[in-house]
């Protein structure tokens, strides 16, 4: 038997020490640490929008020409078919329960026949329904590209910012191929083919895009396929805003066009159809040598994480497909334009500011010589002080990685369009030097 061990080695007492211990924790705030990818998911034009400390002049109301939303102005609003296979969805209580993952057969059916066009036959199983056309290019980034493989995409310059968030919170490198205003946002081949190396997964390419309002002629797109066939790498095309072309342009999707290279098609509801908020959207896979044999199972095994897109709307959405009359498209097509033509004709009256007329989708760029406006150092500052003279808000070129532009959008009514167009005017005439040697 021991005598007299030394107190601080009783059981009893490191029992009543750690007792003591954890009272005291009690004491401290209870601070969860936050995850390295939470930490590090990022909202590009949040961000930037957030760092511009925007003050608007109270003395004029606020014209966003800013938000990506088409239904915020109220101008536009989805079809009465479409609420109303809604409606019909949810009486029926059919569609109350689990989907399968990718989606109910009715609803991937409804979209193989939706998207089977211009020679390309689309099967229900090549269709897998997502939670919006974002959780389609997540998925489908997920499913290419290899974070721990040190894996890269290829993504536009300017472009939608979500790419790289996707990507990067999956530890996976973005490189940005640029695209040429001079040349109605074509990609730039050359850079294209530069940026390819071994460890490239995937090339995004968005037609119509999204910021330039630009729509990709059938020849061009062939040249992309080219280097994509020759380098052996997979497109990823953001097609969201599929056949919002206006007239004298026409929109070829890249399935129609590849006999030889695959193509994940990444489309959805949200734009031709006027409804964000209904979270619907889909993957087309387009394998024509069926090169994706085992990227169809990691797109399955993928869906299986959001367990599927909701069902509310994939029980609409046969008859949304099939109900909504062309004319409901074709009065979209013909807002945009008539806000795409006051846009272009009241900017491309500014001195100092250079117009890019769109051809399609909901957006026009906008150029912002900076030699004519000295005082600014750059978009960011110019967009500010819009803002803060004039209410108007612009987001600066920056939120897609370009600086000397800024983004306007065409979903609002054309009578706010034409006089936000006057009080840009305003403001550049006011701002606007003539530079030297000129
Ligand atoms: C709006 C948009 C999307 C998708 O939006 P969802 O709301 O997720 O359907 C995808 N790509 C581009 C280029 C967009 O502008």
């Amino acid at each position: 038997m021991l005598d007299n061990p030394p107190k601080a080695y009783t059981v009893s007492n490191f029992y009543c020490q750690k007792e003591q211990d954890e009272e005291e924790l009690l004491q401290e705030p209870w601070k969860v640490p936050i995850s390295t990818s939470a930490k590090n998911c990022r909202n590009y034009i949040r961000e930037i929008v957030d760092n511009l400390h925007l003050e608007p002049n109270p003395n004029k109301r606020v014209i966003a020409l800013s938000i990506g939303d088409p239904t915020v102005y109220g101008n536009l609003a989805p079809a009465k078919e479409a609420i109303q296979a809604l409606v019909d969805s949810a009486l029926s209580g059919a569609h109350n329960g689990y989907a399968p993952s990718v989606g109910y057969d009715k609803a991937r059916k409804a979209v193989a026949e939706y998207a089977s066009r211009d020679g390309v036959q689309v099967k229900p199983r090549d269709v897998i329904l997502c939670s919006g056309c974002s959780s389609s290019l997540d998925i489908c980034i997920s499913a290419l590209a290899d974070g721990t493989r040190k894996q890269n995409i290829l993504i536009p310059k300017p472009g939608f910012p979500i790419y790289r968030t996707l990507a990067e919170n999956i530890g996976v490198e973005v490189r940005y191929y640029s695209l040429s205003p001079e040349n109605n946002w074509e990609i730039n081949l050359f850079d294209l083919e530069k940026k390819i190396d071994y460890n490239t997964a995937a090339i995004v390419v968005n037609n119509p895009s999204n910021p330039c309002g630009s729509v990709y002629s059938a020849s061009h797109l062939k040249n992309i396929l080219k280097i994509a066939r020759k380098h052996r790498v997979p497109i990823i095309a953001d097609e969201i805003y599929e056949q919002l072309v206006f007239p004298g342009n026409k929109f070829v999707s890249l399935a129609a066009l590849s006999k030889d290279v695959p193509i994940l098609i990444c489309s959805g509801l949200t734009k031709r159809f006027i409804c964000p908020g209904w979270r619907m959207g889909w993957i087309i896979v387009h394998d024509p040598i069926k090169a994706f044999d085992e990227i169809r199972v990691g797109l399955n095994n993928l869906s299986q994480r959001i367990i599927g897109a909701n069902t509310l709307v994939q029980g609409a959405l046969g008859p949304i497909l099939k109900n909504v009359p062309e004319s409901f498209h074709e009065d979209l097509i013909n807002t945009l334009m008539e806000t795409a033509r006051v846009s272009y004709a009241g900017i491309d009256a500014i001195k100092g500011l250079k117009a890019f007329m769109p051809q399609g989708a909901m957006y026009m760029m906008i150029g912002i010589e900076s030699e004519c406006f000295p005082q600014f150092r750059n978009g960011l500052e110019f967009v500010s002080r819009l803002m803060e003279e004039e209410s108007v808000f612009c987001l600066p070129g920056e939120a897609f990685g370009v600086a000397g532009f800024m983004r306007i959008i065409l979903t609002i009514p054309s009578e706010l369009m034409e006089e936000a167009c006057a009080r840009i005017a305003i403001f550049c005439d006011k701002y606007y030097t003539q530079p030297v040697g000129n």
